[in-house]
């Protein structure tokens, strides 16, 4: 059998990116709008400050206003909630995003809670979840929204596919399975006491892999042609032992990629694969909340 084809997320997200720059310049031509994006980072966890930045710097280059609050680690939540609500009735501001994880001290899904459904442009809100739920996606969290894209960008219509998820977070494994539940695919969802889940992934004809374990899914798990996408971000020591004597580590992701590869149809790599989709798709809901939120005059 072919090797896989190798779903390259870096170029469709870029082409995402492009053409997301496009519908800004429209919204500032029809409706003099330019989308704002105030994103909120509580404390200073070093990973979350790089994915600000960076989400900030993609936010500017697509020509959006990147609105940026910085609380101290020990900032109170009614502080944040007070943000939040400013942020709420800034008609300058159209998509609010809160880096998380939070601080101990501050409850999460209050926080998720106080923010403008229309704004919620991580798809978090209960509201949100709600009309996913229901079949009638409108803000959808970021990383499922990009899988979907590479998968229909794959194979085109999905109905009629068996859809295996495996992993069941509010942020990625519950999102994906009610996105192709409502892409007409049949959907099975496979947490840490599902049984047989080699059994279950021999039927799939899409693999979704949100597990966080590095090389989970075997080769030996898929069915021949299968389509594959591995959300997982793992970090794993080097391969080479110099390298990995230094204490340098890698990136990889949920499914052994390279057996893998010579089983599937299609896959995603780690990095470079679903990675690269999950900004431009919160550009992508800003766009969409800026719509929603400002209708043409
Ligand atoms: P999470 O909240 O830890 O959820 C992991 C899921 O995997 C849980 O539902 C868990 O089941 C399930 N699971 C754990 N062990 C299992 C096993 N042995 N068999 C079957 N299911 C098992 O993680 P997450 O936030 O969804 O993220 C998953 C991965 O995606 C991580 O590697 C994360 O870094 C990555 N990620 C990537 C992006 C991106 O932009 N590419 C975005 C978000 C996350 P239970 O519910 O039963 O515990």
């Amino acid at each position: 059998m072919a090797e896989a084809i190798i779903i390259d997320g870096k170029e469709f997200s870029s082409n995402l990116r492009n053409k997301i720059a496009k519908d800004v310049e429209t919204l500032k031509k029809e409706r003099n709008v330019v989308p704002g994006l105030a994103v909120i980072l509580v404390g200073e966890d070093p990973a979350s400050r790089i994915y600000v930045r960076k989400k900030e710097e993609m936010t500017e280059a697509v020509g959006m206003n990147s609105l940026s609050y910085r609380l101290d680690a020990d900032a109170s939540q009614q502080e944040l909630l007070d943000l939040i609500q400013t942020l709420n009735n800034d008609p300058a501001v159209h998509g609010i995003l809160v880096q998380l994880p939070l601080p101990k001290h501050i409850d999460t899904p209050t926080i998720l809670e106080a923010i403008d459904p229309a704004k919620d442009v991580d798809g978090f809100h209960v509201v949100n979840a709600g009309l996913l739920a229901i079949g009638k996606p409108t803000l959808v969290p970021c990383t499922p929204a990009g899988c979907m894209m590479l998968l229909e960008n794959n194979l085109g219509s999905l109905q009629g596919k068996h859809a295996l998820v495996i992993g069941r977070s509010t942020i990625v494994g519950r999102p994906m399975a009610q996105l192709l539940l409502t892409a007409d695919c049949t959907v099975t969802v496979a947490h840490r006491h599902t049984k047989n889940l080699e059994e279950l992934c021999r039927q799939a004809d899409i693999v979704v892999a949100a597990v966080g374990i590095p090389h989970f899914v075997k080769a030996s798990w898929l069915k021949p042609g299968a389509v594959v996408i591995d959300v997982g971000i793992n970090r794993i020591p080097a391969e080479d032992p110099a390298a990995k004597a230094a204490g340098k580590t890698r990136i990889v992701g949920d499914v052994d990629f390279a057996e893998a590869v010579k089983v599937a149809s299609a896959i995603t790599p780690v990095p470079g694969g679903v990675g690269p989709m999950t900004i431009a798709c919160l550009l992508n809901n800003t766009i969409q909340a800026a719509r929603n939120l400002t209708p043409v005059s």
